[in-house]
């Protein structure tokens, strides 16, 4: 039997290339989307804002395509403003998108998965939850976050045979970053010691692997995919 996977942000990006990535190891995928669903997946509509759609969209998956195995809460957006004159609706934004988002999806998936004493949850938060970032405290406020809540869980749900860990992306290559200066980009580029920007790809492998079965002993982990980013070199 094909195991069931969500993907949340999964019309584009890294959720995208995760989607394609599960969909190749043999699940049956679903992702979501809001305006614009990719054509060769399996779509839902949904905002991770509105507890509602979360709520219509996970039921729409378990009807189409059975109960979900593998979750990835993948959503998130950046509103990125010096601290300063960052505003509490730009700061609300962003809580309310990325870890609010997360802890959504992950509240309408977990009991079936707690009932079937097996499951895969993974969050895609960021280094800048691990290192702080100049410009995000709202950014890197809500996926330090995601941590504190992937390893609660991971300790919550432990006996009931689900695992949840969160990798933490670096420098990647994809609308999020493309509208940055090219001098900003340069400068980020310099600090990662691979000397280069990911791809959503790279990002997508690590995911398929802590999604998969044989990573049944890892549970609580937060896995820097950042080519050394987050060491600070
Ligand atoms: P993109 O901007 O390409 O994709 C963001 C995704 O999130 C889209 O699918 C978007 O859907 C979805 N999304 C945004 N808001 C909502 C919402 N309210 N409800 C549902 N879905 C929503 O960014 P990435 O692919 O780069 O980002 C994916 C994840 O990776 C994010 O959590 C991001 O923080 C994280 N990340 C990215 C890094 C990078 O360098 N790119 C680095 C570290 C972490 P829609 O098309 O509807 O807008």
């Amino acid at each position: 039997m094909s195991r069931v996977a969500l993907v949340t942000g999964g019309n584009r990006g890294i959720g995208l290339a995760v989607a394609r990535r599960l969909a190749a190891d043999g699940m049956k995928v679903a992702v979501t989307y809001r305006s614009d669903p990719p054509s060769d997946l399996f779509a839902v509509q949904c905002d991770v804002r509105d507890p509602e759609s979360v709520h219509h969209a996970v039921n729409e998956v378990e009807q189409t395509l059975g109960g979900i195995d593998v979750l990835v809460a993948n959503s998130g957006i950046t509103r990125d403003r010096a601290f300063a004159v960052m505003s509490e609706p730009d700061f609300a934004a962003v809580m309310d998108t990325n870890l609010m988002g997360a802890y959504r999806v992950t509240r309408a998936v977990v009991r079936e998965m707690m009932r079937k004493r097996e499951g895969r949850i993974v969050f895609v938060s960021s280094v800048a939850g691990l290192t702080g970032s100049v410009g995000q405290a709202n950014y890197a406020s809500s996926k330090a976050g995601m941590i504190g809540l992937a390893r609660s869980l991971a300790l919550e749900l432990s006996p009931y045979g689900v695992t949840v860990n969160t990798v933490a992306p670096g420098w990647v290559d994809t609308d999020m970053t493309v509208r940055l200066p090219e001098k900003v980009k340069e400068g980020i580029t310099s600090q990662v010691p691979l000397g280069r920007q990911g791809s959503a790809e790279e990002i997508a492998e690590v995911v398929g692997f802590l999604a998969s079965e044989g990573s049944s002993y890892v549970t609580g982990a937060v896995l820097p995919v950042d080519g050394g980013l987050s060491l600070g070199a």
